[in-house]
């Protein structure tokens, strides 16, 4: 059975991450509700606005449930917002940023500087090919700090920000500063899937 990835659906660019999976041959639903939380193999969290995202889990009754999923080892990808949200630590955070802290780093909200809003840059990721990965960054966290069991998976290359954090792993969690599901390279979701299917492989063998 191909996993079931849920994809947040509270706020953001839902409609991308839910394409970009369907083009993978996984099944997807859109979680609003504790049901389909439970429904879901695994979860994105799409990019949008952080302290909103967050406020709306906590409205949406999602917020303990998810935080239990991934505490549960749940697989997850967040991008953008959705990496601040999964991070344990926020810089320049809103006044109630809550966070989900499924992965020990720091991460600096709109790092890139207000004034730039939204731009392009090389990425290279580790174990997704040669190719450098065009990383489209609206709004965008870096790394800040990455903790001793986050593998660091991309980071800019040239411009001011080069050499900055901003693709990250740990365990069965991942995440990215820019945006993939909008630029048509499948190559960070197929990592994911693989990852949740690697995962999921893991659990049947301890039963
Ligand atoms: N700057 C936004 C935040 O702080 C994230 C932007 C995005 O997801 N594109 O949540």
């Amino acid at each position: 059975m191909p996993p079931t990835i849920g994809v947040l659906a509270l706020q953001g660019d839902v409609a991308d991450h839910l394409a970009a999976l369907e083009s993978l041959s996984v099944s997807t639903v859109s979680v609003r509700r504790r049901a389909e939380l439970d429904r879901a193999d695994a979860i994105v969290i799409p990019g949008g606005e952080s302290t909103t995202i967050g406020k709306l889990l906590q409205s949406f009754g999602l917020m303990d449930p998810l935080r239990d999923r991934l505490a549960d080892g749940m697989p997850a990808y967040g991008s953008c917002a959705g990496m601040i949200m999964l991070a344990a630590e926020v810089l320049d955070g809103g006044d109630d940023q809550r966070l989900l802290s499924a992965i020990d780093m720091t991460v600096r909200r709109n790092a890139f500087g207000r004034q730039v809003d939204s731009f392009e840059h090389d990425v290279v990721l580790e174990g997704m090919g040669d190719e450098p990965f065009r990383g489209v960054f609206i709004r965008a966290p870096w790394v800040e700090r990455a903790g001793p069991e986050v593998e660091v998976v991309g980071r800019v290359t040239g411009g001011a920000a080069d050499g900055r954090i901003v693709a990250v792993r740990a365990g069965s969690v991942m995440a990215t500063a820019f945006h993939p599901e909008i630029t048509g390279d499948a190559r960070v979701h197929r990592a994911f899937v693989e990852m949740v299917r690697d995962s999921l492989a893991g659990c049947m063998a301890t039963i």
